[in-house]
């Protein structure tokens, strides 16, 4: 699959991994627009939030607790940060593997879209 986040996964493109279980990989953002700015994303091939299965909730669950754990490691969760996962062309999804967004390091914009 011609899937740019499987090819990390796969270790067949380089990115700066700052964090990886069994099912959840979590690398620095190539384009960051904020002093931390980290993508979380299943290894598993899964399209987007529309593509989860029921199980997905769980899936979610673990992505926010360890980009809450992340968030520690970087020195924002008391300063506060963002999650954000885009979903489909209108929200904004560029990349069609799921993936969370976590940003902070500096004072994020109130305006959501
Ligand atoms: P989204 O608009 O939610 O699909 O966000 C996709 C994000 O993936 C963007 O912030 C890109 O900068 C980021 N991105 C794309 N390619 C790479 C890559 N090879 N390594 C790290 N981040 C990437």
């Amino acid at each position: 699959m011609d899937c740019i986040f499987c090819k990390i996964v796969a270790g067949e493109i380089p990115a700066d991994i700052v964090y990886q279980d069994e099912d959840v990989i979590a690398f620095r953002d190539i384009n960051p627009v904020a002093p931390t700015h980290l993508l979380i994303i299943p290894k598993k091939h899964i399209s987007s939030l529309a593509h989860l299965s029921e199980a997905g909730s769980s899936l979610i669950g673990d992505m926010v607790k360890i980009a809450n754990q992340l968030a520690k490691m970087e020195g924002i969760a008391e300063g506060g940060y963002r999650l954000v996962i885009n979903c489909g062309k209108q929200g904004g999804q560029l990349v069609p593997h799921l993936h969370m967004h976590l940003l902070g390091g500096r004072q994020l914009s109130n305006a959501l879209g």
